[in-house]
């Protein structure tokens, strides 16, 4: 028989599947010996089992009762007992951690007649009416579904009428009015009273949290962070303690480490007087740990050293919630802490450093997304900029955008290719839409572990939080700054992530200083230190080779100094554009043979001087030309703009005998589907002269590259073989070419000749095609194109965002490879490849090389190389480094 829930005892930190995060933890922590209240978990397991069907499994009820009896006999309390009531908390626990994106109910167990006993057992009457409003309001509104607003708006209305904006200067006679106020508007709003039998509390807390795992915003968040659907929620249930029992009491945050910088040292926040969720939401303004000291020193000592105890046990940076209740110290939970990029790295080589873990896994902590934030630009030091205010520095990079005061402005500009700056005094689950799509946010109020600088944090989103010069009104849709100027909705302002200022109108942004660092720039800087031993470990470990897809000179040095071992992929058809298109016009239009040559060889030496550029900056490393792909009509006019020039030549009696025809060709060329028409190979053969023009360019270049000392390693590629046949045809023409080069330069060339795998036929007939090629790059741009029957150039645009919001994909095929279908492909492809031809060399050049993901499936089938842009390069060596040590 399943067991549906566990005793805090009986679990640990690995069984995050079955206890969820957060219970996992507990259960670590329980066992630790630190204080935890008591308490229990409902599997995941329940939670997948009620989603399915609809209802509770049957045998929860009663485990649940079980558990129950056991904490009560622990507490010496009952459940609601109108003398000395045990109240509990239920919280939502995911395997991962989806911050205020599910929930929570706390105070369960309070009703009409308990909040009596327990005003009398804690002789404190305004806090249990304190905590029995709590109650009414979380319940209501996350188990009843009553908006937030109905509770917010008598509470605001209350001190208003108390002319105050501080909740504790509210007496308990104001909060035993509140309680009726919020008694009335559930019964009014859902349509019941307040349930007031706490076992049936409990109960539709359960149900809650269970069914707050499809709600649109968790559902939303899952998509953006790539969570599995089908995990479900582990529930907690636990002993309540209370942060609002006075001054003595209070509640708290903290990181072992600076999360946003990584630098050592605690970090957290506190609040007096204050449950939880007060100090997350950023009702209130919290103070430091330092001053926790100072007002509660002893609670402070025993915190920092179950922090110091925890960091060991974890060997990680750990994020905590704790309570301190009449200055006793509860642990509420903890978990490995979410960082920024910046902080990951930092962390992992401190942590390296400081001997808690080796290099290996200080590689595993970081991985190539995070090595991509770094390399945005930041803002430029020596521009001119309006500081506005400074607020707190909650997840770094740099940030321009129109400001909007709320979630459905911020997706509606942003949906008309604005870049927003989301500006609120506070964010809540609900501004989540709106912080998917801005560049950035900032709010006036909370510390770097209020919901929006959480939230940023783990999407990657520049946030400035608890700015609070800033006076927002978000009804007017404008902020104030403290005697000074008001920023309207749609003005731009500037968000400095990394150091917390706000600057008025747009900034001026610079280089990365990783990037600096990349390009071989000396920079004294703690971040490019640790990227810099944590990409050379990579690169010692990594068993594939990186390289680059370039086709120009300029970029293959860059591509170099980033790391790049060679050319992966240089795309020719780019180098006909501009001035040269001319050239390809009068190839296209010649009439007979002898106008072809001459077009061709008015293409050669441009040709030429292209390949011996590329071949000299990427000397001694290999260079994979590919021949022109895309159809030639790409190079042609536009053939309604051309029918208008010759139709309005004809109206004024000019003659345009060359016009006349260009629109032949043009529409001779036309064609309905390009992509799938006279391009790659096709073209290579139906007008033999360019590839053979090009291949003597390439070899040409490289003998001459020889000649001045080089050490020129060009690789011809074919493109979008399907059979190979085709392969042959066109490779006997190099080879002819090659002879004929080597005879007239008496230099004599190592090169090879290889091809794209880019069609589904030519990975299915790999054996065969293997025997004409000595090299197979596989074109995943293409292979993920012909496998789906995707439309690369409309897709995306057109209907992908249906396809990611109904599953079909977790991410678009085109971004992260495909790898049940079209890695499929490659896998056959690698197999009857290296069955044919052992010693075949194999790599990928579409957009997917640069994919971390799809790099560990690369490295996985055994590619010798991954290629990608030179900015990716640096994030293919981190990531093949991390896969080579089984990194996920
Ligand atoms: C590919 O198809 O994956 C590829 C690299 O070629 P292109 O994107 O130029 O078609
Ligand atoms: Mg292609």
């Amino acid at each position: 028989m399943t067991t549906y829930v566990f005793d805090f005892a009986q679990g640990n930190k690995e069984q995050k599947d079955l206890l969820g995060g957060k219970g996992a933890n507990l259960a670590e922590m329980t066992n630790l010996g630190l204080p935890v209240p008591p308490g229990f978990t409902i599997t995941t397991e329940a939670c997948r089992a009620y989603l399915a069907q609809g209802s509770q499994p049957e045998a929860l009820a009663a485990e649940i009762d079980e558990h129950l009896a056991r904490l009560e006999e622990a507490m010496g309390r009952r459940l609601g007992d109108a003398e000395d009531p045990l109240l509990v908390s239920v919280r939502s626990g995911a395997k991962h951690s989806m911050p205020g994106m599910m929930d929570t109910v706390l105070n369960i167990g309070l009703n009409d007649e308990s909040v009596h006993g327990l005003a009398a057992q804690s002789d404190n009457p305004r806090f249990a009416m304190d905590s029995y409003r709590r109650l009414l309001s979380m319940f209501g509104s996350t188990v009843m579904g009553i908006h937030d607003d109905v509770f917010s708006a008598e509470h605001d209305e209350l001190k208003r009428r108390k002319d105050t904006t501080a909740d504790l200067d509210l007496d308990v006679d104001d909060l035993r009015e509140l309680v009726s106020a919020y008694k009335k508007a559930i019964e009014e709003h859902a349509g019941r009273p307040f349930p007031q039998d706490p076992r049936e509390q409990m109960e539709l807390a359960v149900r809650a949290v269970f069914d707050s795992w499809n709600t649109e915003r968790a559902v939303l968040y899952r998509r953006q962070e790539q969570i599995p659907e089908d995990d479900g929620t582990a529930v907690n249930i636990q002993a309540m303690v209370f942060g609002n029992r006075g001054m003595d009491s209070g509640s708290g945050v903290a990181f072992t480490r600076d999360p946003a910088s990584g630098s050592q040292g605690v970090y957290g926040d506190y609040l007096q007087n204050a449950q939880g969720e007060d100090v997350v939401a950023g009702i209130r303004n919290t103070v430091s740990l330092a001053d926790l000291g100072e007002l509660d020193p002893k609670s402070h000592d025993e915190l920092l050293g179950i922090m110091k105890k925890l960091e060991d046990h974890y060997r990680d940076m750990c994020d905590i919630e704790f309570t301190i209740e009449q200055g006793k110290l509860w642990m509420l939970q903890t978990r490995v802490g979410k960082r920024t990029p910046e902080a990951a790295f930092r962390i992992a080589v401190h942590m390296v450093d400081e001997g808690l873990i080796d290099l290996d896994e200080a590689l595993g902590r970081v991985n190539g997304a995070q090595l991509a934030q770094l390399m945005f630009p930041r803002f430029d030091e020596n521009a001119e900029r309006t500081l506005l205010t400074t607020g707190m520095n909650a997840s770094p990079g740099a940030a321009v955008g129109r400001a909007v005061f709320d979630w459905a402005t911020a997706v509606e500009w942003a949906e008309r290719g604005e870049d927003v700056i989301l500006v609120r005094k506070e964010t809540s689950p609900d501004d989540l839409h709106g912080m998917v799509v801005a560049k950035g946010i900032l709010t006036s109020r909370g510390g770097k572990t209020s919901h929006a600088a959480v939230v940023a944090r783990g999407m990657g989103r520049t946030c400035v939080c608890g700015a609070e010069a800033l006076e927002v009104d978000v009804h007017a849709g404008r902020f104030t700054v403290r005697d000074g100027k008001t920023v309207h909705e749609g003005d731009v302002i500037s968000i400095d992530g990394t150091t917390g200022e706000v600057f008025d109108g747009a900034v001026p942004v610079a280089d990365s200083l990783v990037v600096q660092f990349f390009e071989g720039e000396q920079v004294d800087d703690p971040l490019v230190e640790a990227v810099a031993r944590l990409m050379e470990h990579a690169d010692a470990q990594r068993r594939m080779q990186v390289r680059s897809n370039v086709d120009k000179a300029e970029d293959a040095a860059r591509a170099r100094r980033f790391g790049a071992q060679g050319i992966g992929l240089c795309r020719t058809e780019h180098m006909f554009l501009g001035e040269r298109r001319e050239l390809v016009e009068n190839l296209i239009v010649a009439d007979d043979e002898q106008g072809q040559e001459k077009a061709l060889s008015a293409l050669l030496p441009m040709q030429r001087q292209d390949f011996t550029e590329i071949l000299e900056s990427m000397d001694g490393l290999p260079v994979t030309i590919r021949l022109i792909d895309p159809p030639l009509h790409e190079f042609l006019p536009d053939l309604t703009d051309l029918s208008v020039t010759i139709a309005l030549a004809d109206s004024r009696g000019h003659r345009k005998k060359r016009q006349r025809k260009l629109l032949d060709a043009v529409r001779r060329l036309h064609e309905q589907n390009p992509m799938l028409g006279l391009r790659g190979v096709r073209l290579g053969i139906v007008i033999p002269g360019l590839f053979t023009m090009q291949a003597r360019a390439i070899l040409e270049a490289a003998a001459f590259r020889k000649k001045e000392g080089g050490d020129p390693r060009p690789e011809i590629m074919i493109p979008l073989v399907a059979s190979v046949r085709e392969l042959e045809i066109v490779k006997r023409r190099i080879i002819d070419v090659a002879r004929e080069v080597r005879d007239e330069t008496g230099v004599d060339l190592a090169f090879k000749v290889g091809t794209m795998i880019e069609l589904p036929r030519a990975a299915i007939t790999a054996d065969k095609i293997a025997a004409a090629a000595e090299f197979f790059s596989f074109g995943t741009n293409d292979l993920t194109q012909m496998t789906w029957g995707f439309s690369r150039d409309d897709v995306e645009a057109s209907f992908f965002s249906t396809y990611l919001q109904q599953g079909v994909f977790p991410v678009s095929p085109f971004e992260s490879l495909d790898t049940e279908g079209v890695g499929s492909l490659v896998r056959t492809a690698v197999r009857l490849g290296r069955e044919a031809r052992p010693d075949l060399h194999l790599g990928v050049c579409g957009e997917h090389g640069g994919d971390p993901a799809s790099i560990h499936f690369f490295d996985e089938v055994g590619l010798d190389y991954v290629s990608c842009s030179p900015f990716r390069v640096p994030v293919a060596r981190l990531e093949a480094g991390r896969s080579a040590l089984g990194g996920g």
